[in-house]
């Protein structure tokens, strides 16, 4: 399956500390369509979306945050920020009724960029179990 041999291709930088895209998209060297934007925190629409609303919200600064797994304590204050940010977006969206919020962690949940962000994703019904 190519998104699952990605994904195992990304992990292997998972550590390495190189940038990502997402650098390129925090420093707007990429264009993205931003939907919400703090000193902290970057919310910007998927570039393959997988439901009508799918926004992507990352720390601006990565500090060893490559994915929830490597979380330490001194992160509990931007993971809280992220998931508020989550909420604004839904809001902004007119999603805040039914919407999801995902974080692939790893290459058997095909993680395929090592900075650490939450999906949130609506607008259509959303089925559970998950893929
Ligand atoms: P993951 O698979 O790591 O959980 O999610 C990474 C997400 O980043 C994917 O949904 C993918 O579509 C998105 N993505 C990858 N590159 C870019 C890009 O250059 N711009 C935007 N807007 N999204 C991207």
């Amino acid at each position: 399956h190519d998104e699952e041999a990605a994904a195992k291709a990304a992990a292997i930088n998972a550590d390495s500390g190189v940038p990502t895209i997402f650098d390129k998209i925090i420093a707007k060297e990429i264009p993205s369509t931003i939907v919400y934007e703090d000193d902290k925190v970057l919310a910007f629409k998927d570039v393959n979306p997988q439901a009508p609303v799918h926004v992507l919200v990352i720390p601006k600064v990565r500090d060893g945050l490559t994915q929830l797994g490597k979380a330490e304590p001194r992160h509990g204050e931007i993971l809280g920020q992220l998931l508020y940010a989550a909420k604004i977006v839904a809001e902004k969206e007119g999603i805040v009724d039914g919407f999801r919020v995902v974080i692939n962690n790893g290459p058997s949940a095909c993680q395929s960029v090592y900075h650490l962000h939450l999906h949130v994703l609506g607008g259509r019904q959303m089925n559970w179990p998950p893929g």
